[in-house]
């Protein structure tokens, strides 16, 4: 449910609204709209018509929300979310297309940053690469932990991209917390609901990623819950889906793009590299994914990809990365989106 404030109403009247949905036992979250300050009220909402809420000062109306997901649907919120990085001028959903880039995973300091400094010299403002790996096989490498965390701290230092890292765990996700700007949540935990919960209760920005067959409503749902506990800065992800299709490792679903901005104010970007799982078909589908207006990419790179410890098969080589920028800036004219030349910042200091 969604209260909607008079466009004169004072901060008092807003304070009071919050307070006595809370004094309820519901939880009330503030949304800021251009023209208007809203207050979205979760939880069991039975019986709430009858608390007097719509009679308060400075209340214009009450509007039900119809879908599931309540803080992530448009319904709740109908500007776009652009979700920012403490002392960065990064951002995820706004003009600026999101390029992120790395390896799939930490293998050594000497790796990562001779892969950070590729993709830093063609544009990515964000790195990637995972220091916690899921694997299908309890034998193949787990990731490096926390050294890895602090190799890629090391490169923001160096190189000033910021770090995004997948949490396969609470434990982990608060390791990453010290060092990382963005929380992964890997296809395979869409739907663990308990580090969903706790990425909600995170300062940091979370990538969301699509589970391997889950449906949109289902990605909103696990998007909801990470807001319900009041994190804003979510940003979702489409990395392919298992279809019959074998020609691919998975099947790049680019519908999903269009259809979750339809439903939700939420960025989202594209993962070609995990949907095609073959480094030839990564730049068409990368291409592919800003023309159909995704917000961003997250793009898997290897300086030696025959000897990485993991996906190497689908990861580019550093100058296919570059030759895909170019490429994406053309297309990202048509769609009226930018991709800044700027190298990022050389030092971000975090708060
Ligand atoms: C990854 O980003 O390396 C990864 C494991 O992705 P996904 O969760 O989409 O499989
Ligand atoms: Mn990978």
């Amino acid at each position: 449910m969604l209260v909607v404030m008079q466009s004169r109403a004072t901060p008092d009247e807003i304070r009071a609204i919050c307070e006595k949905i809370e004094s309820l036992g519901f939880r009330a979250h503030s949304v800021e709209g251009a023209q208007q300050y809203a207050v979205a009220v979760t939880g069991d909402l039975h019986g709430i018509e009858s608390c007097g809420l719509e009679e308060m000062p400075g209340v214009q109306e009450i509007i039900r929300i119809s879908k599931p997901y309540k803080l992530v649907s448009r319904e709740s919120k109908p500007e776009d979310t652009v979700v920012r990085f403490a002392n960065s001028d990064v951002t995820i959903g706004g003009e600026e297309f999101a390029l992120i880039a790395g390896p799939c995973s930490v293998e050594s300091r000497e790796q990562t940053l001779t892969v950070a400094e590729k993709v830093a010299a063609s544009g990515a403002k964000m790195f990637r690469g995972g220091a916690y790996k899921p694997r299908t096989s309890p034998y193949a490498f787990q990731g490096m932990g926390v050294e890895g965390l602090k190799i890629l701290a090391e490169v923001r230092e160096r190189f000033g991209m910021l770090i995004v890292t997948e949490a396969v765990d609470t434990e982990a996700l608060e390791a990453i917390e010290d060092y990382a700007d963005m929380i992964q949540i890997g296809a395979r935990n869409m739907q663990n609901f308990s580090l969903l919960k706790r990425a909600g209760r995170s300062p940091l920005p979370v990538l969301l990623k699509r589970g391997l067959s889950a449906t949109l409503e289902e990605l909103l749902m696990s998007a909801e819950y990470i807001m319900s506990e009041g994190n804003r800065n979510v940003v979702l992800c489409e990395r392919g889906v298992r279809t019959f299709a074998d020609h691919s490792r998975n099947t790049l679903d680019l519908s999903v793009i269009p259809a979750a901005q339809k439903l939700s104010h939420l960025p989202i970007i594209s993962d070609p590299s995990h949907g095609t799982g073959k480094r030839d078909r990564v730049a068409p589908l990368a291409l592919a994914s800003a023309a159909v207006g995704a917000d961003g990419l997250i793009v898997e790179v290897h300086h030696d990809p025959d000897h990485a410890l993991s996906d190497g098969a689908q990861s580019m080589f550093p100058d296919q990365f570059a030759a895909m920028v170019s490429q994406l800036r053309a297309i990202l004219q048509l769609v009226h989106r930018t991709l800044s030349v700027e190298p990022p910042k050389a030092k971000v200091v975090r708060s």
